[in-house]
């Protein structure tokens, strides 16, 4: 479970992790299918409108997406790299903790909740 007091994230075994000593490969974020079927498709419908566009349509692509001041110039692997960071959502996500020491995981389905602890099945 993870202390507000402390910012520490302790599992069941014991194991502490502080916020910036997360193991890399330890957290994740379940994301429920039908959301991630529906954020892609209006990803692919939003950058085949920007692919071959010329300047004006471009522009305004952009200001659609983006705040002002973003380049209408830059290079558009960077736009489409830049769109699909910030389109991603994380609304209606699961957050995961794997345990490197005990192999537990651990979800929290909503913040106002507390982390569910599940160990694996012994082989
Ligand atoms: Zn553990």
């Amino acid at each position: 479970m993870w202390d507000p007091e402390t910012d520490v994230f302790v599992c069941k075994c014991g194991l502490e992790v502080k916020p910036d000593e997360a193991i890399e490969g330890t957290t994740g974020l379940l994301k429920p299918l039908h959301n991630q079927v529906e954020l892609e498709s209006l990803q692919a419908t939003e950058i085949a409108k920007l692919v071959g566009a010329d300047e004006g349509v471009r522009a305004d692509w952009i200001a659609r997406h983006f705040a002002r001041g973003y380049p209408a110039d830059g290079d558009i692997e960077e736009v489409i790299l830049d769109f699909l960071y910030f389109s991603h959502r994380n609304d209606g996500c699961t957050a995961t903790f794997e345990c490197p020491e005990c192999g537990r995981l651990a979800l929290l389905h909503d913040v106002n909740e507390d982390w569910r602890f599940y160990k694996p099945e012994s082989a």
